[in-house]
């Protein structure tokens, strides 16, 4: 993490001329300045000695990825037809970091997420197109249960979505690149709000013969991570003041599952996160462009939850846009509140693929010698704001045990990013069981190792 460089002088030879001292701390001053503006042994955390320093740069993007034709939808087995219509758009939202020739993209899509191959498929793309190494690319998924899913599968997968699928990997590299091509200098600062939009949904249910089970369902007393992280980006404007620039672009973090609408829905939509995302741009203005990302919510669900529609009811305000609205006013307050935005800040980033201790997926059992299953974690920092990146849906106590390691004070814990390797629980669950815990390839000890070395990560970045 933080490298401190410390010089010792020791010079026992007092008779040396005033020259030589000169010339020693001039080389000194040398040195010492090179290692200020080396990129290479400059580590600070954007302090202000690298604000001054370091131009961290920053360029934004927007591109539509909403359906054009109906397509099989994502995130129910349930749900086997085409999508009927549209609530509103899906988009991908880009930010492309970059400061003395390190990159970082974040990639936030309003879809489930890149299951079937498809985060491989993507990543390979996109990485040899604009030669990013994997660590400099965080893409990632809202986790909506109403948008399309994605297939390369030409056997099984039904034509509309392999076309959907294909478009939308055009799609990304051009607004991939449009960020890229409108990089300027930024000023970036973060704060933190707190929503209750989000609820434990692993609920204790007790049957006549005294039988207990996990169910999804509401559990008002389960551990919920209410943090909604907010960085704000602004232009970074030369006055004589010091005045910054006008504001474009919001990222915000936030841990629920974007599931208001259940697998009776076949309506396209962002849900919850989506039109949160939607809100923040129609208050902040359309050139604010705003990027939600998924936290640490495989046990998390939206307070109302798998809805069969949007209600149209006269006066009522269909739950996903309540929900949506609630967590966008949220993030629009939080955004507000941010005074402090500065300039500079290194780019470090690192990439991991853990082969963690496997179990059979949908079911109970632990087999001692079952094969490994590989998980993908990503770590990067922008000045003293930190990303983790990890390529599956994992529960909340996880992601909530790596923000209070983490050295940083805003830590966006980011599911759903670079993979898609299904539930990742805590150990203490597996006792209770439930669907997370049958559904997750991972066997009980995967997750501290996974804190670890996602907190390991952060450290040395
Ligand atoms: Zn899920």
């Amino acid at each position: 993490m933080r490298k401190v460089f410390v010089f010792s002088l020791t010079r026992r030879d007092t008779t040396s001329s005033r020259l030589e001292r000169i010339i020693v701390i001039a080389t000194v001053l040398t040195i010492g300045l090179f290692f200020v503006t080396s990129p290479v042994q400059s580590k600070g955390r954007g302090g202000s000695r690298t604000a001054r320093t370091n131009a961290l740069q920053a360029g934004i993007a927007k591109v539509d990825i909403t359906p054009k034709k109906p397509v099989k939808m994502a995130g129910y087995s349930s749900r086997t037809g085409l999508s009927t219509g549209i609530h509103d758009p899906l988009s991908a939202r880009v930010v492309v970091f970059g400061n003395k020739g390190k990159r970082l993209v974040l990639v936030s899509t309003d879809l489930l997420g890149f299951y079937g191959g498809t985060a491989e498929y993507m990543r390979k793309v996109i990485l040899g197109e604009f030669q990013l190494e994997p660590s400099e690319l965080f893409l990632s998924a809202i986790h909506t249960h109403a948008g399309p899913g994605l297939t390369i599968d030409k056997e099984k997968g039904h034509p509309n979505n392999l076309e959907y699928t294909e478009h939308l990997k055009a799609k990304l590299i051009e607004v991939i690149r449009k960020a890229s091509s409108n990089m300027g200098p930024v000023n970036i600062g973060a704060g933190i709000g707190y929503s209750p939009v989000g609820m434990n949904r692993r609920e204790l249910r007790i049957d006549s013969s005294g039988n207990s089970s996990i169910r999804l369902g509401r559990n008002p007393y389960g551990p919920t991570d209410k943090e909604v992280l907010v960085v704000k980006m602004t232009k970074l404007r030369r006055t004589p003041d010091g005045a910054d620039g006008r504001t474009i672009a919001a990222l915000f973090d936030y841990a629920s599952h974007a599931t208001c609408l259940g697998g009776k829905n076949y309506t396209i939509s962002g849900d919850v996160l989506g039109l949160a995302e939607q809100f923040v741009e129609k208050i902040l203005g359309d050139d604010v462009i705003t990027a939600g990302f998924a936290g640490a919510s495989g046990n998390i669900d939206p307070w109302f939850r798998v809805l069969p529609a949007f209600n149209t009811e006269s006066g009522w305000i269909p739950e996903p846009v309540l929900l949506g609205t609630m967590l966008g006013e949220e993030v629009v307050h939080t955004f507000r509140n941010i005074g402090k935005v500065s300039g500079g800040g290194e780019i470090a980033t690192a990439f991991v693929t853990l082969e963690l201790p496997g179990k059979p997926r949908s079911e109970d059992t632990i087999e001692k010698d079952h094969p490994p299953t590989g998980l993908n974690i990503t770590a990067a920092r922008v000045g003293d704001i930190a990303f983790v990146g990890i390529g599956c849906e994992v529960l909340t106590e996880i992601g909530m045990a790596i923000k209070a390691a983490s050295p940083y004070k805003h830590t966006f814990v980011i599911t759903h990013c670079n993979g898609a390797a299904s539930y990742l629980p805590p150990e203490h669950l597996y006792i209770e069981g439930g669907y997370e815990i049958r559904s997750s390839p991972f066997a009980p000890q995967a997750a501290d190792i996974v804190v670890k070395h996602a907190v390991k990560m952060l450290h040395e970045l």
